[in-house]
């Protein structure tokens, strides 16, 4: 039987199963009809009821609003939407004034619209399984909680407690949310949970909730209260400061809970109506839903790992190089239980990158953020080495040792022979050709790269890179480690750079570019924020360093000389500036004591002021939208190039790599889906002008020609 299950007990309390068709309940139209009949009932029967127990058939307790249905919603169709969302909540709003205790027994996850459910009932107990999330992710799909959840949150909570909830789409862990205020109680199992809910129903018989209980103070004040309206002073400009203006989802969910303080609780639900209606037809909306929820969704499913080759997960991981990147996959594997060799050329060295992860379990012990008995099992399993013997029987060897081709190939020849049988062997170089590498494997089908970002505790992304003889065993084994870390893998083809190094390089590139110019550099690094990315070309230059840089193009350089290829060619601006940088005026980056900035010991970073002689032209003017349209157009430019060229295997790769990997703003939905939103042929339009204006980098791709004659777009 599926639909609500309404079954009363002879103690007449009703409990209500919701079994949807489906995998899981969602608010649909299968879902509005389902209310209807319950909350009719309900009112009918309500005389001889004592209590209502809303709980779920199925793992999680209810999944939220229908996205394929809200992301099919256009311009135009925004009266039909508005009207069905009002319909969605006069169903909960007759739920808590059915004047019978009604209780959410929340034995899954409950996000976005499961949550809002469970904020109309007047209790909300949840099994204390740590698996379980509770909250409202929706700002983070361009949408706001518009099934009551701003107005009902800030009702109960007071305007700032909720704010971080509805506005930072927090998912919460049931021991998490009852400190938040969201639930109520814990409970340990399902039985204890419906008997703490019977309890409920039996001790409250007159339930109502606080809003609709006469003298009702919100918690905090309403929206003449002192405190509040400084938090309405100030989170405007904060937010501003945050989203730069690019996201119309957070500011819409801050005037819809300011709103809601000024008028009665039907006002105020309506007022998020129309705030929800003006947000679900808006680009950014529809751009997030394509790339957080369809692609992400298609890409964690496993959608660029070969099929039919069985999951496999790594039990012995042998990393060599405990520096940067070597001690951060340390610490991801072996917070998931991976045993790790660590291994450098000296136990000291080794045993360093070991301190790496015994810092951060130190600090997450002393915010009461982890176990002393965790911390201890999670660095039992990390093994400092400076001998090739321990790893033996590793089922992958990942290599984080310097970037030079001759060490990797002593290395890889020194330890594959160390592998269990059919063990992968991953590089995590950023920019050397894995064919190449994996010519000095005896086994290049087991031979693959595994590109993390740094700091690798914190960047949730890893590109794996499959050189010309990986097999699908291969990529599929590295596809699944990443998986056990708990990453977002993309998978792409081995090319110079692969994506995300080669198309970075281009951010970097037109802001050098626009700094030989004349610009004045904190105007570009400015721009390219106002633009949407998280810093400004130069800022990172700096800190990747102008002195990594030079290294990098040197080796750049040689294997142009060797392949016959102009990869230089793709940033040489970046390279000719970084390089001047270093060698008139010492200037190697950040972490040499500075760059295009200087960073005093106790003091905010500034621009290094002698950086006005060597490039400023104060004559030089350019119009800001080309400023911030040569940054982002480049990285897409180059992207597009990417796909020409068969670099990417999806598109969602490509869009999620580019937020995930490089920082590209989050609103466009990523490189692709950027182009699809400009309209394809809007973009070429641009590209031409751009063309015109500052050179061929940014000519349109053919591929852009070729999408325009079939109408067709990136998916
Ligand atoms: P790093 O200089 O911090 O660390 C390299 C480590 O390798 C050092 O501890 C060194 O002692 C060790 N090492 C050298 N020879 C060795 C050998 N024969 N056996 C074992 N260990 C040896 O470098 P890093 O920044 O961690 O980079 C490592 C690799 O990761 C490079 O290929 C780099 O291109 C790549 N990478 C770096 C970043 C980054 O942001 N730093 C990002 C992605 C990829």
């Amino acid at each position: 039987m599926t639909g609500f299950i309404y079954e009363k007990n002879n103690e007449k309390i009703v409990t209500i199963t919701m079994d949807m068709d489906g995998p899981v309940n969602a608010m649909n139209e299968e879902f509005l009809g389902l209310m209807d009949k319950t909350i009719e009932r309900l009112e009918k029967e309500k005389d001889d009821i004592k209590g209502v127990i809303i709980t779920s058939a199925k793992k999680t307790f209810f999944a939220g609003g229908d996205l394929k249905m809200l992301i099919g919603i256009q311009k135009g169709e925004e009266e039909t939407f508005f009207k069905a969302n009002e319909m969605n909540k006069s169903y909960l709003r007759r739920l808590e004034k059915l004047g019978k205790p009604v209780v959410a027994a929340i034995n899954g996850a409950a996000l976005g619209g499961g949550c809002e459910i469970c904020l109309a009932c007047h209790y909300r107990i949840s099994l204390n399984d740590p698996t379980i999330q509770i909250g409202m992710p929706e700002v983070s799909l361009g949408l706001l909680p518009g099934a009551g959840g701003i107005v009902r949150t800030v009702r109960m909570l007071g305007l700032q407690n909720a704010l971080p909830l509805v506005l930072e789409g927090k998912r919460l862990k049931p021991e998490k949310a009852i400190k938040a205020g969201l639930i109520n109680e814990l409970a340990d199992s399902i039985d204890d949970m419906m008997q703490k809910a019977a309890t409920f129903i039996r001790d409250n018989p007159e339930a109502a909730q606080p809003w609709d209980t006469p003298g009702y103070k919100i918690p905090g004040g309403d929206a003449k209260d002192p405190g509040v309206m400084q938090v309405m002073q100030a989170a405007p400009c904060m937010l501003l400061k945050k989203t730069k203006g690019l996201m119309p989802a957070p500011q819409k969910i801050l005037a819809v809970a300011a709103d809601s303080l000024k008028v009665d609780f039907d006002t105020a639900l309506r007022i998020e109506s129309r705030g929800m209606t003006s947000l679900v037809v808006t680009p950014e909306a529809k751009n997030m839903m394509t790339t957080f929820f369809f692609q992400l969704n298609e890409l964690n499913a496993g959608g660029s790992r070969p099929d039919n080759i069985d999951k496999t997960s790594v039990k012995k991981l042998g990393i060599l190089g405990a520096g940067m990147m070597g001690q951060g996959i340390a610490y991801v594997s072996a917070k998931v239980g991976i045993e790790v060799i660590l291994k450098d050329i000296s136990l000291e060295a080794a045993e360093k990158g070991k301190a790496y992860s015994q810092a951060i379990c130190d600090k997450l012990v002393a915010k009461g953020r982890m176990t002393e008995s965790k911390r201890d099992a999670l660095l039992d399993l990390i093994t400092p080495t400076d001998s090739d013997g321990t790893l033996s029987g590793c089922d992958l060897i990942v290599e984080a040792v310097f970037e030079n081709i001759e060490l990797k190939n002593i290395i890889i020849k020194s330890t594959e022979d160390y592998l269990s049988s059919n063990g992968v062997w991953g590089s995590n170089t950023s920019t050397l050709p894995i064919t190449e590498l994996a010519k000095a494997a005896s086994k290049p089908e087991n031979f693959i790269g595994i590109h993390f970002f740094s700091p690798v505790e914190k960047m949730p992304l890893v590109e794996i890179i499959t050189g010309e003889k990986t097999s699908d065993e291969t990529l599929a084994k590295a596809f699944d480690y990443a998986q056990q870390i708990k990453k977002i893998p993309i998978v792409v083809n081995d090319s110079r750079g692969f994506f995300t190094s080669r198309v970075f390089g281009t951010f970097i590139d037109e802001g050098c570019r626009l700094l030989k110019e004349g610009i004045d550099p904190v105007i570009i690094d400015m721009l390219a924020r106002y633009a949407g990315m998280p810093v400004g070309p130069l800022e990172i230059h700096d800190e990747v360093s102008q002195e990594l840089s030079k290294k990098v193009s040197a080796t750049n350089k040689d294997l142009d000389k060797i392949r016959g290829e102009n990869f230089c060619g793709i940033s040489p601006t970046a390279t000719e500036v970084g390089n001047r940088m270093i060698d008139e005026f010492g200037r190697k980056g950040r972490a040499y004591g500075g760059g295009y900035y200087e960073y005093p010991e106790n003091g905010k970073k500034y621009i290094w002021p002698q950086i006005y002689e060597v490039y400023h032209d104060p004559k030089v003017n350019i119009d800001y939208q080309d400023i911030k349209d040569r940054i982002l157009f480049r990285q897409i430019i180059e992207s597009l190039k990417c796909f020409e060229e068969g670099v990417f295997t999806s598109v969602r790769d490509g869009n999620i790599g580019s937020i995930m990997g490089i920082g590209f703003p989050p609103h466009t939905g990523g490189v692709f889906q950027f182009v699809n939103t400009y309209g394809i042929n809007n973009f070429i339009t641009r590209a031409k002008e751009l063309e015109s204006k500052y050179g061929e980098k940014f000519q349109p791709p053919e591929i852009l020609f070729k999408k325009a004659e079939q109408n067709a777009q990136f998916t």
